[in-house]
Parts: C-alpha cells; structure tokens; sequence
C-alpha cells in the first residue's frame, strides 16, 4: 500500500487525524499530533472499513450513500448513480445512507419527496434517517470554527472577474483561485469589510491531494484555497459534503465522474478537519442523443414519465443493468437479481447514451 499523499504539508493543520467518522466535524480534534500526515492510509486496498466509529455513530464497517439535489427530478443518469452506489456498498456488506443537498436556493422539498419515492420505487432501502442539508447549518458553522482556529481560514473580497483577470500562479490548478486576499493586512480587510461582506477560503498548504477510486485507481487532484462560505453567507457544497459524509459514516462515494476533480478539494478538507479517508467510486455519466449530458431538459427521461417510458420498476432497472452489462435487453430485473450479478472491480461502466 503506498503512502497516501507525498504532498503533505506541515504545521498544525497537518496532522493525520483518522480520529473517527461519526462525530460533527468540530468535535473531531485531531489526535497524534506529530504523525506525518503522509501516514494516512486507505483503510487497505479495498478500502472497506474506516476506524471505529465511536458508539452510536453507526457501524465500524461503513456505509455507502446516495445525495442528490432537489432541484429537478432524478433522470436515468442520476437512477443509474444510485443503482451503481446502492449495489458497491451493499454488495461488500456496507450500510446506504440518503442526504439530500438542499443548501441550494434552487431546491424543492416536493422534488425531494418525489426524489425519495422513486429510489424507494426501485427497491433502494437507506439505512437511518434521511440526512437534510438544509437542517445541517450548526455543523458546518462548527467546522469552520474549527479549521478558523487552527488558522486555515481567511476573508477574500474577490469578484469572479478579478478571479479571472488576476494572474495565474504557474502551477495552479485550472481555475483555481489565486490566492490575491491570502495576505491581506487587518487594516485592508477592515477596509474592505466595509464595503462589503467577504467570502472565507481556505488556507491549502498543498497544490494536490492523493484520491483512490475503485474504476481508476489512485490519482493526484487539484486543490486550491477554495471557498468554504459564500459572502452572501452560504455554506459551500465541498465543505458540506465532507461533514456530511462523516456524520453519515460514510466510507465509500459513488457519484458522477464529473466530480472527480473536486474529490482532491475534499479528501484535503476531510484530512484537514481530522476525518477519515473515503473511497471513491466516479461513475460515467449518462448523454443524450445529442451528445449532452441528461439534464433536467431531459424530462422523458426523469421522474413519473420514465417510469412509464420504461414499463414501470422492473423496466427502468433493466435498462440500467443492461447499461452496466448486468441484464439481457429487454429483461426486467429488481435490485436483488441486479446484486447478484454486480461485481464492483469488474462491472462494466461506460459512456451510455440513451
Ligand atoms: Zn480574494
């Protein structure tokens, strides 16, 4: 097993902190101090189980999840990420947790509750309560807390135009921030302040962070000081996805391999606040005939009208499994036939168009 990270940095926030996975976030202070950040390991090479949790904060052998965003129904991408997530955590005996990501102002508790009832419809049972962001707030006030007290925290007045216009560091992700507000004086962001409210960021000591994904191994992935809160006070979705996932449990992150480059971003982020590692699992994602991605543009393709495009449950998870060479054309299948047949090293995971 190779070490986690060679890009480790040093000082206070640099210890590897595995302390455990259940608590909030602020309360996980990180223990073993002067272990090398490098020692953090996945939990071996198929990364199955994190430390111990502490009592009551679920179960020492994980758990996988599913966390969409009530902004417009599950379409047949979004279903076959939740297939695919569902049988990688169940198939090696993890729990399944639900959250949904509703910190957004775009979201809709009614397209939630339509959310839930059609992962229900496919047979997908979740293991404790549904987690809901929006009832989240206190935990990520706490982390921030924590990571402003261990001085990786600070104020940026920047626009998106002076982020573009600003010049680039040479060896900066692209798109990344600069780092113009890291240095600020008091007295200019004071000044600044008064103006208006500015945005917190992080203060990354590393350009990159080691991710481990079940399709395509291990990889570097950019980090930059991203933004931890929004000057209009909104918690961002890299920090509330990492005291999320730990208060879930969660181990394993099945997700759309459009995500991929931000699991750097929150693997750092997860060291950083003393969690533990999770495993990745980036599925391709789902394209219409013209080449885009599904969206919600793709109404056939989403919610009610799926169902009955497909012929009901049966039909929309034979689609799936088809897409994921699990099932024969045409066949109907429910999840447990699908969980016999799913091997997460060798299922097949493709581009799929429909
Ligand atoms: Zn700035």
């Amino acid at each position: 097993m190779s070490e986690r990270v060679s890009t480790a940095p040093a000082g206070p926030g640099a210890t590897a902190g595995r302390v455990g996975l259940g608590g909030a976030a602020g309360a996980a202070a990180p223990a073993g101090a002067a272990e090398a950040a490098g020692s953090v390991a996945l939990g071996g090479a198929h990364g199955t189980v994190g430390p111990a949790a502490p009592a009551g904060a679920g179960t020492v052998r994980g758990a996988g999840r599913y966390a969409p965003s009530p902004s417009s129904e599950l379409h047949l991408g979004n279903l076959r990420t939740a297939v695919v997530a569902y049988l990688a955590a169940r198939t090696e005996g993890r729990d399944f947790r639900l959250r949904i990501e509703d910190i957004d102002e775009r979201s809709r508790v009614a397209i939630a509750e339509r959310q839930i009832a059609d992962l229900a419809a496919l047979g997908i049972e979740w293991d404790g309560p549904v987690l809901w962001q929006s009832e989240r707030r206190a935990a990520y006030a706490k982390a921030i807390i924590h990571l402003t007290e261990l001085n990786l925290v600070y104020e940026c007045f920047c626009s998106r135009r002076d982020i573009l216009d600003a010049p680039r560091a040479p060896h900066g992700p692209p798109g990344g921030y600069p780092g113009t507000c890291r240095s600020l004086s008091a007295a200019e962001r004071a000044r600044r302040r008064a103006t208006k409210p500015g945005a917190l960021r992080l203060r990354a000591a590393v350009p990159a962070w080691e991710v481990f994904d079940r399709r395509s191994g291990a990889s570097l992935q950019p980090v930059d000081d991203f933004v931890l809160r929004r000057a209009d006070g909104a918690v961002a979705y890299n920090l509330a996805v990492v005291v999320d996932d730990a208060a879930q449990a969660v181990t394993q992150v099945t997700r759309g391999d459009d995500l991929l480059a931000s699991a750097g971003r929150q693997s750092y982020l997860a060291h950083l606040l003393g969690l533990g590692a999770v495993e990745y699992f980036h599925v391709p994602l789902v394209y219409n005939r013209q080449g885009q991605r599904l969206s919600k543009r793709d109404g056939a393709l989403a919610g009610a009208a799926l169902f009955e495009r497909y012929g009901g449950a049966g039909g929309v998870l034979g689609g799936i499994g088809q897409s994921l060479g699990l099932a024969a054309p045409g066949e109907r299948v429910d999840l447990a036939r699908l969980a016999d047949r799913f091997d997460v090293a060798t299922v097949r995971l493709g581009k799929w168009t429909v």
